[in-house]
């Protein structure tokens, strides 16, 4: 999106009201949005995106020359695990009404959300954005990874026979304000949060579920939301681009939850409940397509981002999803 300030932009953000869209909304909030741009950020109650009428009339209300395609079905792996065929159906009907819309109304740049969980379960490491279609994902969330893999089809479909600017990122686990906190549905850093919320109450222990030991990155949605309005107004390519921290910042959940226990005063033991699935070990992401473009961008060190969460969260209980 250049920044060219007599042409007037409307940022359309799908999925505006969660993790992501909550960010975002943040960031633009706090000194990003430019002169020329007025953002629109839908929740579902503006119209369901899995019904083509309904986002067809919400798309012809507000004809985005820019959209951020964040609206889906996202869960845990334990969501996941249950309902592999809705995460399919759900986001394939989402994603393919939204891109055609974009087209019909003539939004002239599309960023849609990819995640690391879709790339294949067999697999060397790192990943890079050239392995996603390279083998299939893990069987734990193969309904979710299958229907997302499939924006990445229709954007180069857009990209060679429409002209279109249609891209995606592929960001690794995210936490934030305003994510999730069901503990049998959502991630684990907010089902953390939620669990521990609830021992601190009860005097009780926390009961982290599989063994500890997988590995993940996890990114704060803010510093993701600046990439991503980084990524709509400068990054050119249909490609997707891996939207990570680095190697080096991949810790075990463990060590997850035993931040999670330092940002809120939790002193109680941990307990590490192996009946129950530990998911895919790691999805190690390499960022170097992003260091290229941008080198000196600065990741909000995860304990001050953990903090934030978990003060955001005790602060909104009453109004935080659970
Ligand atoms: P989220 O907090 O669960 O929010 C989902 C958003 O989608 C909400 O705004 C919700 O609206 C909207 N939505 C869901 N179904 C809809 C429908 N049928 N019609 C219209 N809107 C609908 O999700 P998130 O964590 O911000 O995820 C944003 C994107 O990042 C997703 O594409 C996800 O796949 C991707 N991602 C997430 C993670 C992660 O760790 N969370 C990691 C990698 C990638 P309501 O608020 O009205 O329900
Ligand atoms: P994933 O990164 O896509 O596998 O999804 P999650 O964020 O749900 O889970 C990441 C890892 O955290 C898995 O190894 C889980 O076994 C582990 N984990 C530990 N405690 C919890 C918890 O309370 N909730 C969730 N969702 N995962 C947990």
């Amino acid at each position: 999106m250049e920044n060219d300030s007599s042409t007037k932009h409307v940022v359309l953000v799908t999925g505006g009201t969660g993790l992501v869209g909550k960010g975002i909304k943040y960031v633009v909030e706090n000194g990003e949005k430019r002169e020329n741009e007025s953002w629109v950020f839908l929740s579902s109650k503006d119209a369901d995106l899995t019904d083509y009428e309904s986002t067809k009339a919400v798309f012809a209300k507000h004809k985005p020359t820019h959209v951020i395609h964040l609206a889906a079905k996202v869960g845990g792996l334990y969501g996941n695990l249950r309902a592999n065929l809705e995460f399919f159906r759900q986001n394939m009907t989402i994603n393919d009404n939204v891109l055609q819309n974009a087209y019909q109304n003539g939004a002239q740049k599309v960023v849609s959300c990819l995640s690391t969980c879709i790339f294949p379960d067999k697999t060397s490491y790192p990943i890079n954005e050239t392995m996603l279609h390279k083998g299939p994902p893990h069987d734990s969330n193969y309904g979710y990874s299958y229907a997302k893999r499939m924006i990445d089809v229709m954007n180069r479909g857009y990209s060679q026979d429409c002209d279109c600017k249609y891209t995606s990122v592929i960001p690794c686990n995210i936490f934030g304000p305003h994510d999730n906190y069901n503990i049998e549905d959502g991630h684990v850093l907010p089902g953390l949060m939620h669990k521990i919320y609830k021992a601190k109450l009860e005097g009780k222990p926390l009961t982290v579920w599989g063994t500890g030991k997988p590995l993940r990155q996890f990114i704060y949605s803010r510093d993701l939301a600046r990439l991503m309005i980084w990524t709509l107004r400068e990054y050119n390519e249909p490609e997707p681009i891996i939207l990570s921290v680095g190697e080096e910042d991949e810790i075990s959940i463990r060590n997850a939850a035993e931040k999670v226990a330092k940002a809120m005063n939790f002193t109680k033991e941990l307990i590490f409940d192996t009946e129950k699935a530990d998911g895919q070990y790691k999805k190690t992401a390499d960022n170097s397509k992003l260091r290229k473009y941008l080198p000196d961008f600065k990741f909000t060190p995860i304990d001050v981002a953990l903090k934030e969460t978990c003060d955001w969260f005790v602060d909104n209980y009453e109004i935080a999803r659970k």
